[in-house]
């Protein structure tokens, strides 16, 4: 199955949507630059891509993920949709990716760091805060991004903070992106309750995923009084139908445990976790997670997309068949890089600017993005999904930049 397919399909019913001509679409189908090679550390290969998908609003931007299942095809798409995250976001960048295909779990952290620099050095001719700038993804953080700045600038000779995002405080990172993509999913979690489920009581849900979005989300939707059943990790799944106690069970988490191995609820799979009784269900793990195979059995009215690419292009049509509204990754999941925005600003131009202040920023880029793709969808009469209004905007917007630029 090939994720970048997947959104070729999705491109063609934009095009027919959008009325957008054939000239105008191709130089979306496919991304700008990309550069793969295998990293060879004392002769173990690590095959690894940073891939540039679009230029034409402002650099590269997106973060790199370590995993074992990292391909080409996903990296691909991962840049296609941090293209479409930032325009949609309406911050001044393009959309790029990374990978390094290795299991992180299964190396220790002086091998980590060997990894993480090897990355640089190969790739850092391409890098840079006004070419293409990485942050964290999944299995990457502020420790990752530390080597890399560092590796760069033993490259570069200079400093150079605003070559990548995510950073801990110390080296010029903020404060602020530790939760930001929880912090974005969770306001437009709320907008979403408010709009279509105003007087529901008592509503469920249920998380697949405790990594960062995923554990900050729950504490903030349980901090709220929504009533968390479910909750799973990589491991599995564990389940309360009269509520998880969420408090408890990220202690025991951050200590190290697979919530599977939490007492207060029954262990489940997965799989039959995604199928159970909700009203909103959040997707933060992988891709591919609701697919044609077990869209039929979603009972969750409401999907939030925290990760990246968790519901098929086949999935989708069968979901919207059955009224399922889906809350799709490039909104629901913006509030990170729109924080990495904020670093990078702050970086580039030496100026510090409060917490609070951005905080506000935060949510009133998140609010209003919602706001827009919602009017849309409101102004086709549910004849779109929020989905394809997302992408309405964020593909007109890249393609109205291409023709400034005279590329169309
Ligand atoms: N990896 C995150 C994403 O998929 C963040 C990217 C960034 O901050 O550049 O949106």
């Amino acid at each position: 199955m090939s994720i970048f397919n997947d959104n070729l399909e999705r491109l063609k019913e934009i095009q027919v949507l959008g009325d957008i001509g054939d000239s105008e679409m191709k130089i979306l189908l496919e991304p700008a630059q990309v550069n793969y090679l295998e990293i060879d550390i004392k002769g173990k290969k690590y095959p690894a891509w940073r891939i540039i998908y679009s230029r034409a609003i402002g650099p590269g931007k997106g973060g790199i993920r370590y995993h074992q299942d990292v391909s080409e095809d996903e990296v691909k798409s991962l840049a296609f949709w941090m293209a479409l995250k930032n325009s949609l976001a309406d911050i001044p960048y393009g959309g790029a990716k990374g990978g390094i295909k290795f299991n992180p779990k299964e190396v220790n952290q002086t091998e980590l760091e060997e990894i993480s620099r090897a990355y640089i050095d190969n790739f850092y001719p391409y890098l840079g805060q006004d070419k293409d700038i990485p942050a964290p993804d999944v299995y990457t953080n502020g420790q990752v991004m530390s080597w890399m700045l560092d590796e760069f600038e033993k490259k570069v000779g200079h400093h150079e903070p605003g070559m990548i995002t995510g950073k801990p405080v110390e080296l010029g990172g903020i404060a602020l992106r530790g939760d930001a993509t929880a912090q974005g999913g969770y306001l437009v979690t709320k907008e979403l309750v408010n709009k279509f489920l105003p007087d529901k009581k008592d509503i469920k849900v249920i998380v697949q995923g405790f990594g960062n979005a995923g554990l900050f989300m729950t504490e903030k939707l349980d901090n709220d009084g929504y009533k968390i059943i479910a909750v799973s990790d990589s491991q599995g799944g564990i389940y309360n139908s009269n509520g998880l106690n969420i408090k408890d069970l990220i202690d025991f988490k951050k200590s190290g445990e697979s919530v599977i191995k939490y007492k207060g609820g029954k262990v489940i799979t997965n799989s039959q976790m995604l199928e159970l009784d909700t009203d909103i269900l959040v997707l933060a793990a992988l891709e591919n997670q609701i697919t044609e195979d077990n869209a039929k059995n979603i009972k969750a009215n409401y999907i939030v997309e925290l990760a990246n690419g968790p519901v098929t292009y086949e999935a989708d049509k069968i979901l919207a068949a059955n009224n399922k509204i889906i809350v799709p990754d490039i909104l629901a999941n913006s509030g990170g890089v729109i924080v990495s925005y904020f670093e990078w600003a702050q970086n580039k131009t030496g100026q510090i600017l409060e917490e609070e202040y951005l905080r506000n920023l935060l949510e009133k880029k998140m609010i209003g993005n919602w706001g827009k793709v919602y009017d849309q969808y409101v102004s086709y009469n549910g004849k779109i999904t929020l989905r394809q209004s997302t992408y309405l905007i964020a593909v007109k917007r890249i393609l109205a930049a291409e023709k400034y630029r005279g590329r169309i």
